[in-house]
């Protein structure tokens, strides 16, 4: 579904993103690991179509995205904070999404409740935002992006100021989530407990290459470099 040739990002010198070569399959559920400033966010945000390339091309079901603006690549996303419109309810916050993909359309009412159910906010649509938690924002933000029904779903960071018990089981709700959808996902994190769980493949960065890519399991039992296996904590 996605491939990545050869993509680099420079800023000024220095590449955030080096000759970086990915594939993501449909369906397959991947997992950027990396330690900070290892260039993960800038990699989801060229896919996107939010940051221009300096070299190297990326390929969404086999079409050069070159000049494809945002909004017509397909692909939903969830950034590190997660942008819910704080004066808006719920409701509106995720036909927003719907909005994106079908214009012209006023009630979006079924689909909204769908999707608020699947995330696990039933009847949530008349709650003002502000009265949620963190947890239930980063759910909302969730059903936000799949929306419009995206062919890639790209999430950085998605449970990013979580705390740990309730991203271990927003993890595990979102595993089953995707493998029910079928949904291809293209995730970022530093946290490789998470990517573990959730991933079918990780993708470990460092300074804007790829270290190593694998199975979880792979990676874990034979990591490629001393990097990656101090970065996975191995102590020696
Ligand atoms: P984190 O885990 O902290 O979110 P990251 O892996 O997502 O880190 P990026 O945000 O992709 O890292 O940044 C990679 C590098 O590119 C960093 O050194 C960053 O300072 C640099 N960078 C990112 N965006 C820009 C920009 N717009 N202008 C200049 N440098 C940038
Ligand atoms: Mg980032």
């Amino acid at each position: 579904l996605l491939q990545l040739e050869g993509v680099s990002v420079r800023f000024g010198e220095r590449a955030a993103v080096d000759a970086v070569d990915l594939a993501v399959a449909e369906h397959e559920v991947v997992c950027v690991l990396g330690p900070s400033g290892s260039g993960k966010s800038t990699l989801l945000r060229v896919v996107a179509g939010l940051q221009q390339v300096s070299g190297g091309r990326v390929l969404l079901g086999g079409a050069d995205q070159a000049g494809v603006p945002v909004h017509r690549r397909g692909v939903g996303l969830m950034f590190q904070d997660h942008q819910l419109f704080p004066h808006r309810d719920v409701g509106s916050n995720v036909s927003f999404g719907l909005r994106m993909r079908r214009a012209g359309r006023s009630s979006y009412a079924a689909e909204v409740a769908q999707l608020l159910e699947l995330v696990g906010l039933p009847g949530a649509q008349g709650r003002a935002v502000a009265s949620l938690s963190g947890g239930e924002q980063q759910r909302v933000a969730l059903a936000r992006a799949l929306a419009p029904s995206p062919r890639l779903l790209m999430l950085d960071e998605p449970l990013g100021q979580l705390d740990r018990g309730l991203r271990e089981r927003l993890v595990v709700e979102l595993r089953g989530l995707f493998s029910r959808l079928g949904t291809t996902v293209l995730a970022v994190t530093h946290d490789q407990g998470e990517a573990f769980a959730l991933a079918d493949r990780v993708v470990v960065m460092r300074d804007g290459r790829i270290a190593q890519a694998g199975t979880p399991l792979e990676v874990w039992q034979r990591p490629a470099s001393e990097f990656v296996a101090r970065f996975l904590g191995f102590e020696n």
